[in-house]
């Protein structure tokens, strides 16, 4: 019997970039001798070969509608060369090979509504998770932060006034996206979860549940008669990570569940390690529809970087030089005994370096 062909790999993941880049660019891949910034919004990339093509940035929402997306591909198809890219925090980026196409572009683009902004040391856009729309275990909006603070911070978008370029993440839960960031708006739980007895033996696969808790403070038990789980309250960490696949322990609440923010994360690269975020100001209220007082903090934390730091200096640089003392001080935020890491198992279970453990 002939042996049956294979069926073909089913491809999922990222599909091949090359395919959807400028040919510019495309052609010169690798082969970049500089890049320049000739406004805020505007990148110049030279190539060894002499190729010149420069690239034009604008924010924009993360959730776009069918309209929005469209009127941006038209944009691009009249006045830039028919190529996009979007970067990881939603910046809308056109390719032009020609100066000057640039200035109608831009000027296309601020006639349209979109900002032009968010290159080298501006504050970009908010990278951030819309789990509101997708997710199952969202204690906050995040789509809705990002929203009312980018309309406060529009003029740092953009101008590119701050002293080197400022990361800012948000998330919806305590435990997934969220990501590194030089500043950080977390939602925050601030009481265990609890849990609705009837619900959990038809509902909950109990042993993942109990092996998802870092702290061990889950425990299976009978309730009423029906198989069901416990919490112990004192080593809850109140992280939200047991409500996924159980949510009959519900730990999102309107008023235990807050905002935290964080400041100092970044990722490591050629130049540097990694540094870690720490937790700067806890229990914000999450305050639909605009979030005034995390935005506040957010503001405060940016103009203290702005006046204080050295040119260049990323906001961990800024902290590491001044010390935590004076940043409190610099952005009169009060310093408690949450900003205190003691949980006596951090040093077993968080990694902080990229040796493997065992
Ligand atoms: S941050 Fe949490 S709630 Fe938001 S999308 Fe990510 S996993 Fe879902
Ligand atoms: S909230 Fe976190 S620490 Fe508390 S019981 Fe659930 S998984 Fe464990």
């Amino acid at each position: 019997m002939a042996m049956q062909d294979m069926r073909e790999p089913v491809e999922s993941g990222c599909p091949d970039p090359f395919q959807y880049m400028h040919p510019t660019m495309r052609k010169n891949f690798g082969m970049w001798k500089y890049h320049e910034h000739p406004r805020p919004g505007v990148l110049l990339h030279v190539a060894y070969g002499g190729d010149k093509i420069w690239t034009v940035r604008a924010g924009t929402q993360r959730i776009l509608d069918v309209y929005t997306l469209r009127k941006l591909c038209e944009i691009g198809d009249e006045l830039a060369e028919g190529y996009v890219h979007f970067t990881l925090r939603s910046n809308i980026e056109y390719m032009v090979t020609d100066e000057a196409k640039v200035q109608p572009l831009i000027d296309a683009l601020e006639g349209a509504g979109f900002i032009v902004g968010g290159t080298q040391n501006s504050v970009t856009m908010i990278s951030h998770t819309q789990g509101w729309l997708h997710c199952d275990i969202p204690g906050t909006d995040a789509s809705g932060v990002v929203k009312s603070m980018m309309d406060e911070l529009i003029d740092e978008f953009r101008n590119a006034n701050m002293p080197n370029r400022v990361h800012l993440t948000t998330s919806c839960c305590q435990i997934n996206c969220g990501g590194q960031g030089d500043i950080a708006i977390n939602v925050q739980h601030t009481k265990p979860p609890k849990i609705n007895h009837d619900l959990v033996a038809n509902v909950c696969e109990r042993p993942s549940v109990v092996a998802r808790c870092p702290v061990a403070a889950i425990r299976p038990a009978m309730v009423n008669g029906k198989p069901s789980l416990e919490v112990d309250e004192k080593k809850c960490i109140c992280c939200g990570a047991c409500f996924p696949p159980c949510p009959p322990m519900q730990i999102n609440d309107a008023e235990h569940s807050k905002l935290a923010i964080w400041v100092g994360g970044n990722h490591s690269n050629a130049r540097g390690k990694p540094s870690f975020q720490k937790l700067v100001a806890a229990g914000i209220p999450n305050n639909p529809p605009r979030w005034p007082e995390a935005t506040a903090i957010v503001k405060r934390i940016l103009q203290a970087y702005k006046e204080g730091a050295r040119d260049w200096e990323r906001i961990n640089e800024w902290i590491e030089r001044i010390g935590w003392p004076r940043f409190f001080e610099a952005v009169e935020l009060p310093f408690t005994k949450y900003h205190i890491d003691n949980w006596r198992g951090a040093r077993k279970s968080l990694n902080s370096s990229t040796y493997i453990r065992f």
